[in-house]
């Protein structure tokens, strides 16, 4: 029997940067009378508020304090404690990487003439530290989904962007995400850094953790997971997911 179950977020448990269906957000708290609930997934706190917590209808604390929040894959974490949601730990960039991140990006966006400064929404910016990373957003965060999704369509212009950084600050990694966007971490901070720490601060076995992905792929984002020997399912979007958790629930 399994101890934890961990999901993805984006595409395994919504519609990507979507709150979570009425059917996941029941299943979720049903499954939280019986595992502890892992989400993990690169977002950022807030997001793991309105996507999912807030969707819970009516959680006891009780509920909550068997939901453990893995935010910015993993390199921060979230449990309820005596009524809030406490941060156990954060290993965030430095002021010195965050400052040579932000000017590589930067640089190489200038250079090849793809620093859209004139295009921001007001209060907007092109570069957010969201502390475990950096991240690039071309049109800003407030641009709308049309011009976002006609920006780079092929990701031509983030390939090359993102090459040119990688020349500039070359002990980083800069990996072209969504729609406008390239994140920027230190090496080895994707999903195993989390799973990892997921274990220790749950002191449980990889055999104890059932994983739910949707890119478990070699070079997708959930195969990290798959890679440390986490047994995992395989979704396609989160009806998949239900039907599974209800497969789950049903036999308990
Ligand atoms: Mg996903």
């Amino acid at each position: 029997m399994k101890k934890v179950l961990s999901f993805d977020v984006d595409q395994t448990l919504n519609v990507a940067k979507t709150p979570i269906t009425d059917d996941i957000a029941n299943l979720l708290l049903e499954c939280l009378n019986h595992f502890e609930i892992c989400p993990i997934s690169g977002q950022k706190f807030d997001q793991f508020m309105i996507q999912i917590v807030d969707r819970l209808p009516n959680p006891t604390p009780e509920q909550l304090s068997h939901l453990h929040l893995f935010v910015a894959q993993g390199t921060q974490y979230y449990r309820f404690e005596n009524g809030e949601w406490k941060q156990v730990y954060n290993y965030p960039l430095t002021d010195e990487q965050v400052e040579k991140i932000t000017n590589a990006i930067e640089q190489s966006a200038r250079e090849l003439g793809f620093w859209e400064e004139d295009k921001l929404q007001p209060g907007d910016e092109i570069i957010e530290n969201r502390m475990s990373q950096v991240t690039f957003s071309a049109l800003g965060q407030k641009a709308s989904t049309e011009a976002k999704y006609a920006w780079d369509p092929d990701h031509q212009k983030r390939d090359k962007i993102a090459a040119r950084c990688k020349e500039l600050a070359p002990e980083f990694e800069f990996e072209v995400a969504g729609t406008t966007s390239i994140n920027a971490v230190t090496p080895g901070m994707n999903k195993s850094f989390g799973m990892t720490k997921l274990l220790e601060e749950l002191k449980v076995e990889k055999s104890d953790v059932l994983y739910f992905g949707d890119m478990t792929q070699p070079g997708g984002n959930d195969y990290p997971v798959v890679e440390m020997g986490i047994e995992t399912i395989t979704v396609r979007n989160h009806e998949d997911t239900a039907f599974a958790l209800r497969g789950i629930l049903g036999i308990l």
